[in-house]
């Protein structure tokens, strides 16, 4: 039946440190953090039940209304959807713990607590999804945590994803531990990692990361390269800590040397927010310089971010308009 509705509202579940939700979405008018179970800590759920709760914001889309709170929500379109009760788009988000230290991280503010605090094994639902064949393809599974790497059931997590067949698996990783089970996913094409390392020196990277894990880091990029997957290599350009060419050249010499084929590309989003209405052209300057010269240092993708992307566009208008 056609109507209004989004992939997260059908089939979409997001794990948190303590509720389970639809989606992550929350910028917009209806505010999103749409709570499928409440006070959650890792029991077995009634999938029954779950359903008969998604099913009735899914009644009131098919009735012509929207839900107050994906009001103005920018993933609401109108289609034909499949009316059925599974899984595609799903947030594994439900610890915070991190073996590094970025400075622009949402853990700096606090990183005790963020590294204290406590959570649940997720790996006995996921099964129980996988069992029950809730879990299809079509979507994407992201980790969307603290380091995924370090959680005690991960290996045994992304494993059981692949071997059933799941196909497009998001991972942020720090780099600093390797993961045999990423590997496998990368060299399967499954499994899409992403590693911000932000720098070409060890003295840069110590000043991002407060960590002294740059070599540790480059080894396991060195290592990942090597399963020919979808690798990205990551550089969040921080001004004042790594906004120089040299840094970015010596970046992209190593994503080379190492046999890495792709790259993504983002500004700080404090520094972004901040600035947005001068944005020196030094900076304008680096972006350019990577879309250019990417495939020079054998690069066959570049990924921008929005805020990057962003970033060109407003240079663009005020080309433009001058
Ligand atoms: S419409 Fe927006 S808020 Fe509502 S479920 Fe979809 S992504 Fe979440
Ligand atoms: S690696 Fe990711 S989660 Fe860890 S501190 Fe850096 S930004 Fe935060």
């Amino acid at each position: 039946m056609k109507y209004v509705s989004c992939k997260h509202l059908e089939h979409g579940i997001a794990f948190f440190s303590r509720n389970i939700e639809c989606c992550c979405i929350s910028s917009h008018e209806g505010g999103g953090q749409i709570e499928c179970v409440h006070d959650y800590f890792g029991e077995p759920i009634d999938w029954d039940n779950f359903f008969a709760q998604r099913r009735k914001i899914r009644d009131l889309h098919k009735s012509g209304e929207i839900y107050s709170k994906c009001k103005g929500c920018y993933y609401l379109e109108e289609r034909d959807w499949d009316d059925e009760d599974y899984f595609c788009e799903m947030l594994i988000g439900h610890w915070s713990h991190c073996n590094c230290n970025c400075i622009y991280c949402y853990t700096d503010e606090d990183k005790y607590y963020f590294n204290t605090r406590e959570f649940y094994h997720i790996g006995p639902v996921i099964q129980d999804m996988l069992d029950k064949n809730l879990i299809r393809n079509g979507g994407e599974i992201t980790f969307g945590g603290g380091e995924p790497t370090i959680l005690e059931e991960f290996e045994d997590l992304l494993n059981a994803f692949i071997s059933h067949g799941i196909n497009n698996i998001r991972i942020h990783s720090s780099g600093i531990k390797f993961s045999p089970a990423i590997y496998q996913g990368l060299s399967e094409g499954k499994v899409t990692t992403i590693i911000s390392i932000d720098s070409s020196t060890p003295e840069t990277y110590k000043r991002i990361k407060n960590i002294n894990t740059f070599s540790k880091v480059r080894e396991n990029i060195e290592k990942y390269a090597k399963a020919n997957g979808p690798l990205y290599v990551k550089y969040v350009l921080m001004p004042g800590f790594n906004d120089t060419l040299e840094e970015i050249q010596g970046w992209l010499e190593h994503c080379q040397a190492a046999g890495v084929k792709r790259v993504a590309f983002d500004i700080e989003d404090h520094w972004f927010k901040a600035n947005r209405n001068h944005i020196p052209q030094h900076v304008y300057d680096l972006f350019d310089y990577v879309v250019k010269n990417h495939s020079y240092y054998g690069l066959n993708e570049y990924q921008l971010y929005e805020r990057a992307m962003n970033l060109r566009e407003d240079r663009k208008k005020c080309e433009n308009n001058g």
